[in-house]
C-alpha cells in the first residue's frame, strides 16, 4: 500500500483552524474539553500508532480474510495482537465516561481514531466501530444494573459489540422481523431468531460479544412499533462481570464477500437465548434509530477515508509513472517520458479525489460537532438546534461520502491504468472495500428518503431548516469572501428545490422517490461548496502553522471545486425537475 502518511495536517486544518474545535467545546457541559494542541498531539499518535500496527495488516486481511471453522471465527493474522494492543493504549476508550474506566474525552477524538483507522484498515475499523456503537447505545437506553455489567467491560475493549437488525427476509423493512423475545419469570428474557449479515458477529479478538438485537416481544403488534431492543451476550456472566456458560448465541457460518474481507460478517443463530430489553418495550427501533446518527457518520466517514486513501496512493503513482509528452511540450525533458501528473485528464482525476476527501473530511467533522453539541451543548437553544442540524447532515453525510467514494475509489484504478485493476498495488482492494458502505446502516436510497421525506418535508416543513439558515448567515458576514456568488446561486437553488419538491410530493408522492437520491447529492455538492468556500477564506488568510504551499493549495482546491465539480448541480437539477414520469411510465412487465 503506497501510503506514507495519514492525512494529520488535513484533520489538524479541518478541526482547529476550520471549525474552531476550542470555541466549539467552550460550549459543551463535556467532562474534559481539550485545546487544540492536545487534540493536535492525539491525531498525530495515532496516526504514528496505526501506521506501525495496522496498515501493514491491510493487504493479508483482504487476502486472508475471515476463517469459520466449527462455530469459530479468525480473524486475520495480526489482528488479535493489534486490537490487544489498540485497547491497551486506550484508543478504544478516548470519548468513555470516566465511570466506567472511559477518557472523558469529547466525541471528536472518537471520531478522529474512526477516520484514521479506516484509512489504514476499513476492514479493521469495523471491531472497534461495532463496540463503541454498543456502548452509546448502552449508555443511553441501558439500566444502571446493564451499564455497571456491562459498560466497564465494552468501554477497556474486552469484550466487543454487534448490532443485530438484519434477517433473511429482511434488511431495510424491520417491520417484517420475526426474531421472538419471551419474558423469564426473572425479568430476563428469551430470545429466539436468526440474523444475517451480522459485522462481528463472531471472532476471537474478546472472550465475550455483547450483541444488541431487535426482536418482537411476546404480545407485540405487527411492523415497527412491535419491536424491541435486547442485549444479548455470547456468554453469560455474574454480577462481577465473570464469565460464566455460554448463552445459547452460535455463529452458523460467514459470508464470502466482494470486499472487506477481514471484517467478518456472520449468520447468527439465536436460540432461546437470555437477553435484557434496553429501552422501552416495543420501542426498540427508536431506541436503535436515536444512536444512528454516529453510526451512519462513522459509515460515511469509511467513505471519506476511502476517498483520501486513494487519492493518497494515486498521487504517488501519478509522480513516479512515466508515460507520453506533456501536449503543451515537454516538461521533463532529462527524463525518458513526463509523469503522467503532468496530463490534464490524471489532474481532474486526482482532483476530483482531492476535492471530495478534503470537503468530505470538513463535512464529517462538521457533522460530528453537531452531533456532539446535541448531546453536551450548555445552552438548550444550541443543543436543540444542533439536533436539527445533525439530523439533517447525517443522512447527507452518510450518502454522500460513501457515493463519492465510489467515484474516487474508481479514479484510484484508472489513475493506475492497468496497474490498478491488478492486485499488486492495492487500489482495487479500496474499490472493493468502499462499496458496502454505500450498503450498512441504510443504503443510500434510504438514506435519500430519510432526507426528503422525514427530515425536509416532516421535520423542516420542506425548508432546509436551521442548517440553510447557518449557510445564509456565513454568505452574509463574509461578503467579500470568494464564491459567495455561485453560494448564493446554489443555495437558491437547493431551496427552490426543496420547495418544488415538497410542493409535488402530496400530488404525485412517486416524484419523492424519484427526486431523492438526486437530491441528496445535489444537498452534499452545496454543503460542500459552503465548506469549500470557507476552507478557501480561511487558506486565503494563511494564519495557521501549515505552511505556504499547504494554503496556496488550498485555494487552487476550492477553485478546482468550484469549477469542475459544483456544476454537476445543474444536471442534478434537471433530473430532479423531471419528476417520476419516465420511471413510472413501464408497466411492470415491461421491464
Ligand atoms: C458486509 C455487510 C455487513 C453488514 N453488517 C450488518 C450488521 O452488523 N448488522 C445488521 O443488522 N445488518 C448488517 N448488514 C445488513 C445491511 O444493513 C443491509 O444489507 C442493508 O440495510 C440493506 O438491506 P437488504 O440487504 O435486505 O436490502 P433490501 O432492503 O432488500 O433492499 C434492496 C434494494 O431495494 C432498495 N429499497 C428497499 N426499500 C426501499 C424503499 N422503501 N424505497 C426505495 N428503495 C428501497 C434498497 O435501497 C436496495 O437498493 C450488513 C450487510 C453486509 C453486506
Amino acid at each position: 500500500m503506497p501510503i506514507a502518511q495519514a492525512p494529520v495536517r488535513d484533520i489538524r486544518f479541518v478541526i482547529n483552524d476550520l471549525l474552531n474545535m476550542e470555541q466549539h467545546m467552550a460550549g459543551l457541559d463535556h467532562a474534559m474539553p481539550l485545546d487544540a494542541e492536545t487534540m493536535s498531539e492525539i491525531v498525530e499518535q495515532s496516526a504514528r500508532f496505526l501506521y506501525e500496527t495496522c496498515a501493514p495488516l491491510n493487504r493479508n486481511a483482504d487476502e486472508q480474510g475471515c476463517r469459520y471453522e466449527n462455530g469459530q471465527v479468525t480473524t486475520p493474522d495480526g489482528f488479535k495482537a493489534l486490537y490487544q494492543a489498540y485497547c491497551e493504549n486506550g484508543w478504544c476508550s478516548l470519548d468513555a465516561d470516566e465511570e466506567f474506566g472511559g477518557q472523558g474525552l469529547p466525541y471528536l477524538a472518537h471520531v478522529v481514531i474512526g477516520e484514521l483507522n479506516s484509512y489504514f484498515s476499513p476492514a479493521w475499523s469495523n471491531y472497534p466501530g461495532l463496540t463503541h456503537g454498543v456502548r452509546e447505545m448502552l449508555d443511553h437506553f441501558g439500566t444502571d444494573d446493564l451499564k455497571s455489567r456491562y459498560m466497564p467491560q465494552l468501554v477497556s475493549g474486552q469484550w466487543a459489540g454487534t448490532m443485530c437488525l438484519t434477517e433473511p427476509h429482511c434488511g431495510t423493512d424491520l417491520g417484517m422481523l420475526t426474531t421472538s423475545a419471551t419474558p423469564a419469570d426473572d425479568g430476563s428474557y428469551s430470545v429466539t431468531g436468526t440474523k444475517i449479515f451480522i459485522t462481528s458477529g463472531e471472532h476471537d479478538l474478546t472472550d465475550n460479544i455483547v450483541h444488541m438485537v431487535l426482536a418482537r416481544a411476546d404480545g407485540a403488534v405487527e411492523g415497527v412499533k412491535g419491536i424491541s431492543l435486547f442485549l444479548v451476550p455470547k456468554r453469560l456472566s455474574d454480577e462481577n462481570s465473570e464469565l460464566g456458560d455460554s448463552n445459547h448465541v452460535s455463529c452458523a457460518s460467514i459470508e464470502h464477500k466482494m470486499g472487506l474481507n477481514g471484517s467478518v460478517t456472520c449468520v447468527m443463530n439465536f436460540d432461546g437465548a437470555t437477553g435484557w430489553l434496553v429501552g422501552t418495550l416495543h420501542d426498540g427501533l427508536k431506541a436503535m434509530f436515536t444512536m444512528m446518527n454516529s453510526a451512519r457518520l462513522n459509515t460515511g466517514i469509511q467513505g471519506m477515508a476511502a476517498s483520501q486513501a486513494a487519492y493518497d496512493g494515486a498521487l504517488v503513482y501519478a509522480r513516479e509513472r512515466l508515460q507520453s509528452r506533456s501536449i503543451s511540450g515537454a516538461k521533463y525533458p532529462d527524463k525518458a517520458a513526463d509523469p503522467i501528473l503532468v496530463h490534464a485528464d490524471v489532474r481532474r482525476m486526482l482532483l476530483t479525489q482531492r476535492v471530495i476527501a478534503e470537503g468530505c473530511r470538513a463535512m464529517a467533522y462538521l457533522t460530528a460537532m453537531h452531533i456532539e453539541n446535541a448531546k453536551f451543548a450548555s445552552d438548550a437553544g444550541r443543543r436543540e438546534r444542533s439536533q436539527l442540524v445533525g439530523e439533517f447532515l447525517t443522512p447527507i453525510a452518510k450518502a454522500f461520502m460513501t457515493e463519492t467514494a465510489m467515484e474516487t475509489t474508481d479514479y484510484g484504478i484508472q489513475i493506475f491504468g492497468g496497474h490498478g485493476y491488478i492486485r499488486e498495488h492495492g487500489m482495487e482492494q479500496w474499490h472493493r472495500d468502499a462499496k458496502i458502505f454505500t450498503l450498512y446502516e441504510g443504503t443510500t436510497g434510504i438514506q435519500a428518503l430519510d432526507l426528503v421525506g422525514r427530515k425536509m418535508m416532516h421535520n423542516q416543513r420542506g425548508t432546509l431548516g436551521p442548517l440553510g439558515e447557518d449557510i445564509q448567515a456565513w454568505i452574509e458576514a463574509n461578503p467579500n469572501a470568494r464564491y459567495t456568488e455561485a453560494l448564493n446561486s446554489h443555495i437558491e437553488l437547493w431551496t427552490t428545490l426543496s420547495s418544488e419538491i415538497a410542493g409535488r410530493a402530496a400530488k404525485a408522492p412517486d416524484d419523492l422517490g424519484a427526486a431523492s437520491v438526486d437530491f441528496l447529492m445535489l444537498s452534499g455538492y452545496v454543503v460542500l461548496a459552503w465548506l469549500w468556500a470557507r476552507m478557501d477564506d480561511v487558506a486565503s488568510r494563511g494564519e495557521g502553522d501549515h505552511g505556504a504551499v499547504f494554503y496556496s493549495a488550498k485555494q487552487k482546491s476550492a477553485r478546482f471545486y468550484f469549477e469542475k465539480i459544483l456544476p454537476r448541480c445543474d444536471s442534478l437539477a434537471a433530473t430532479i425537475r423531471t419528476g417520476s414520469g419516465a420511471l413510472m411510465a413501464f408497466e411492470d412487465e415491461e421491464f
